[in-house]
């Protein structure tokens, strides 16, 4: 990797800013920049390919992603960088702020790369492998071959109690076909960690997330107090319903009772369809239009989007940007649905996020401060195709039907963010618990853990690998918490904003036409990027830590 540690000096460079950097300044500056040069015309080709993967379905273009997603591994396992990059990041001459920032995150982009190239090479493999099983085994039902949107559906829909407790075992049936390799995964992943001075893969991804440690134990440790309570109330609730829906008693329920295989969800027991109140809508104007009132343009982002439905294209959503530099694009396949509207919303939310980031910053740092602060500020937006203030104000309800609406919906959320929040407890202490030991009763272990936190209790008698089911456990080891952060953020910045506009309910915040809303997000949750962590990003925006309490007093009575 010589050309990344070549040193050019342009002539420009040093007269324009020799008098405010240091020499050594000067010296990373230029090494940054080279490194910049060297990354960024990747990067981009990599997302373009990605999006046109997804809107083509085609190979040819998830081949092409796989070489530069290679290449850039390639780049960022050199040792020499990362020996350079150590070397600045501790060299405390370095005083300029933004500087000392874009060596600790690549520090830590670097870091994950420098195990033994034979080591991460048969991570990926291994990893692939078990996806492709996740993605082509089939569960069976009386010997016939189900999908999991079948299994899905019967668990949503079904009360023959036979039928639902085969489909829920079909849905476990591939834990049993990925266990062995996946635990093998869990052990070379700790390899790689220990090979880096860590003591397991679980250290290590939280330290290369900035979390310190102990943080997030504590902040777990703070919501389950507060949810226990709120969560057993509504839990019990459910259980009545279910056991009279299936004519047993409470103490029978088991988890194919619930509607879905892992009881992550509410089930739909109190919820009336949205749906109807965007039949008509256009849900790309709606939602455009929103954002417009809020004095954020969205036209550009939707223009450069991907809208709806076609044969081979991806069939969920996201949101890319493709190359820092203002091309920023959603995925999405609209309906008219509530549904949808709220993914429009979610995933706009991630992308205004990304185009008022400061251009200024340099390449590393344009970039959300973390993977949770994205998603709160996409949450925040994405929980609004449900507020019927919210939809009072986009389409013009009476004060009649937003209190119907009202009575009906603030239940539902509530049972949905005390589901998720302690199906999250049993995910987060569980990979905690796999990585510190891989060789302890995990069968037993996962059922402890559900029936204390989600009190939903165990088939007597069953010892399967029901947690190897989970495919975030394989693919997105350790990051399931960002999920539950980003709903506690969400909350936060909903308290914040209150507060600075002197609102004391929830139901009086407007949301449509605030223009101050608008400009509290840009200027002080969007345009930082990634030049503060993400721990400041929470203060400088918010005015205290990341505190629990704010989804309590929102969800939680
Ligand atoms: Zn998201």
């Amino acid at each position: 990797m010589k050309w990344l540690g070549l040193l050019f000096v342009p002539i420009v460079f040093v007269l324009s800013f020799c008098g405010r950097y240091s020499e050594v300044e000067v010296e990373a500056k230029n090494y940054v920049d080279s490194l910049t040069s060297v990354v960024e015309p990747i990067y981009k080709a990599a997302n373009l390919a990605y999006w046109n993967a997804t809107a083509t379905g085609k190979q040819k273009y998830y081949d092409e992603y796989s070489r530069y997603e290679l290449e850039m591994k390639r780049i960022f396992s050199s040792r020499k960088d990362f020996a350079r990059i150590k070397s600045f990041k501790e060299d405390r001459r370095i005083k300029d702020p933004v500087l000392r920032r874009v060596f600790e995150v690549l520090y830590n982009d670097f870091l994950l790369n420098q195990a033994d190239t034979t080591l991460l090479r048969r991570i990926t493999e291994l990893s692939t492998r078990v996806e492709k099983k996740f993605n082509t085994f089939r569960g069976e039902i009386d010997g016939k071959k189900v999908s999991m949107n079948e299994v899905k559906r019967i668990l949503r829909t079904s009360n023959d109690t036979e039928l639902r407790r085969k489909a829920w075992v079909a849905s476990k049936q591939v834990g049993e076909v990925v266990v062995d390799d996946l635990l093998e995964l869990v052990r070379l992943r700790n390899e790689l960690a220990c090979s880096l001075g860590f003591p397991d893969y679980y250290t290590l991804k939280l330290y290369v997330q900035e979390f310190k440690p102990g943080e997030l134990d504590r902040l777990f440790d703070r919501l389950e107090e507060v949810t226990r309570e709120p969560f057993a109330r509504i839990k019990a609730e459910i259980d009545s319903i279910l056991a009279a829906r299936f004519g047993v008693e409470e103490e029978e329920l088991r988890p194919y009772h619930y509607s879905d295989p892992f009881f992550q969800e509410a089930p739909n027991i109190y919820t009336i369809s949205l749906d109807r109140y965007y039949k008509d809508a256009n849900v790309a104007e709606l939602v455009s239009g929103f954002y417009k009132s809020m004095g954020i343009d969205v036209q550009p982002i939707i223009e450069r989007s991907d809208l709806y439905e076609r044969e081979g294209k991806y069939p969920h959503a996201y949101c890319t940007n493709i190359d820092r530099k203002g091309d920023i694009r959603v995925m999405v396949n609209l309906k008219p649905t509530e549904q949808w509207v709220g993914t429009m919303l979610h995933e706009l939310g991630h992308a205004i996020y990304e185009v008022y980031i400061d251009p200024t910053l340099p390449f590393f740092l344009r970039d959300p401060a973390h993977s949770f602060t994205t998603e709160a500020v996409a949450m925040f937006f994405g929980r609004l195709s449900k507020n019927p203030e919210w939809l009072r104000e986009m389409l013009n309800l009476s004060e009649q039907e937003t209190e119907k609406i009202r009575s009906v919906v603030e239940k539902t959320l509530t049972m949905e963010q005390l589901i998720f929040a302690r199906w999250a407890q049993v995910m987060y202490r569980f990979e905690k618990a796999l990585y510190k030991d891989p060789d302890a009763d995990l069968n037993e272990l996962w059922w402890d853990l559900v029936e204390k936190y989600q009190k939903v209790r165990r088939i007597d008698g069953r010892d399967k690998p029901d947690w190897a089911t989970k495919i975030h456990i394989c693919s997105y080891p350790v990051y399931y918490h960002n999920y539950m952060l980003g709903e506690l953020l969400a909350s936060q910045f909903l308290f914040t904003i209150m507060k600075e506009e002197g609102v004391d309910k929830i139901k009086d915040l407007r949301f449509a036409g605030n223009i101050k809303m608008g400009k509290y997000f840009v200027n002080r949750v969007f345009r930082p990027g990634k030049k503060y962590r993400w721990d400041r990003l929470v203060e400088y925006a918010t005015g205290e830590s990341l505190n629990p309490e704010y989804f309590v007093k929102q969800f939680c009575r």
